[in-house]
């Protein structure tokens, strides 16, 4: 099993910065832009995952709008597979299938276009995002992964935050990873 160090672990703690009371009052915002703009942070990153994933035999990853989209490209060109959006309701063009979850601060739906894992059943799938929290958004995306005959086969975060039921949830119908516990 690919671990960190604790001197990356450490970098990666520092790159990524708290913002109180973000979207609204009593939510520590977990901004990772801080970590993006840091070669040295975002390249440590993306080796580990790199590191971790190139023996699954994986043949797409799937990324969480929005911040899902950046680790998930990164990593698909990577190990040379591919990536697949599951977005925001309304901003897909094709056929799609939906599924509504709750966040940790409101409610919103999530939409993936039924052809994307290609036409052969139980594609091996990568689900990623920046956190988990709550894990009713990543629920709702491994729940629509496997609803198009595709195997969400593990869930990937850059955070997860263990105070919360998310990781415990999401463990009943997929293997969780979590670069980074915050408690
Ligand atoms: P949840 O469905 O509650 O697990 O929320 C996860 C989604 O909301 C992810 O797409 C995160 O980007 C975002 N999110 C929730 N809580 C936070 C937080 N405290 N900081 C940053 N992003 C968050």
């Amino acid at each position: 099993m690919i671990t960190l160090s604790q001197t990356e672990k450490k970098i990666l703690q520092n790159s990524i910065r708290d913002i109180e009371d973000f979207p609204k009052h009593g939510i520590v915002f977990k901004d990772i832009t801080t970590l993006l703009n840091n070669k040295e942070a975002f390249s440590v990153l993306m080796n580990h995952l790199y590191q971790r994933y190139k023996e699954y035999n994986l043949e797409y990853i799937a990324g969480i709008d929005a911040r899902g989209f950046i680790f998930g490209a990164a990593l698909a060109q990577m190990l040379k597979i591919g990536f697949v959006p599951i977005r925001k309701k309304g901003k897909l063009p094709c056929t799609t299938i939906s599924e509504k979850y709750s966040l940790e601060y409101g409610f919103d739906e999530i939409e993936v276009h039924l052809d994307a894992f290609g036409k052969e059943r139980d594609a091996k799938v990568l689900l990623i995002d920046d956190l988990i929290a709550t894990g009713g958004t990543a629920n709702a995306a491994a729940t629509l992964i496997n609803q198009t005959g595709a195997q969400c086969v593990e869930a990937c975060f850059i955070m997860g935050l263990t105070f919360l039921e998310g990781i415990q949830k999401l463990s009943d119908i997929t293997d969780v990873y979590c670069v980074l516990e915050v408690d």
